[in-house]
């Protein structure tokens, strides 16, 4: 199964990609948490990307495709996958349909979402475990606005052609991380 998953920042992407990732055994790729590590760790990639991030607008098309081309080229990715944050741009989306076509594959199926909100019950604290809850850097309110302005802008025209291509299914963000989980699966499958 090779699945893309679409939607605005905070829509709870990531989240759902993880937990369908693990029921399908297949891997989650999520570009965001994968320029975080390397932010992280000082790489040149995460000293390159760091500034993009930090005012919420895009690292430049060209590092991103060559860090999905060696994901994608990895072993585990020809079960299939789920793209978490990327595509993001036209340029991204083309890049992706050459390196599937190079492949002989192309996508199944391409999810989008409603936003969503699932504020914490408790201010800061995690329901799960009780613990603190810390902000991510790029999650402050001028570079959420920037964030929401960039999707809009370079990301929701990809919506568009997948929709053209049939591939396109929309699911509902709001509500329960499970309702909207099984949701998903009715979208994905159908
Ligand atoms: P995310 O966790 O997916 O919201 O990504 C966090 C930040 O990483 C974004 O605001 C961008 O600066 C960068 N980023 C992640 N994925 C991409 C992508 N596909 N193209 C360009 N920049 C990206």
């Amino acid at each position: 199964m090779r699945l893309v998953f679409l939607g605005p920042p905070g829509a709870g992407k990531g989240t759902q990609a993880r937990e369908l990732a693990r029921e399908l055994n297949v891997p989650q790729v999520a570009t965001g948490d994968m320029l975080r590590e390397a932010v992280a760790n000082g790489t040149p990639l995460g000293r390159e990307a760091k500034a993009y991030m930090d005012r919420g607008a895009l690292v430049p098309d060209d590092v991103i495709v060559r860090l999905i081309a060696e994901r994608l080229a990895q072993p585990d990715a020809k079960r299939g996958f789920i793209l978490d944050g990327f595509p993001r741009t036209i340029p991204q989306a083309d890049a992706l349909e050459r390196l599937l076509g190079d492949l002989g594959v192309s996508l199944d199926r391409v999810s989008t979402f409603h936003v969503t909100s699932n504020p914490p019950k408790h201010e800061n604290v995690c329901d799960r475990c009780g613990s603190t809850l810390v902000q991510r850097e790029d999650d402050r309110e001028a570079t959420v606005r920037k964030r929401l302005q960039v999707y809009a802008e370079q990301t929701s025209p990809l919506l568009d052609r997948y929709k053209k291509r049939g591939v396109l299914r929309t699911v509902a963000g709001e509500g329960k991380i499970g309702t909207i989980h099984a949701d998903i699966k009715k979208a994905v499958n159908g």
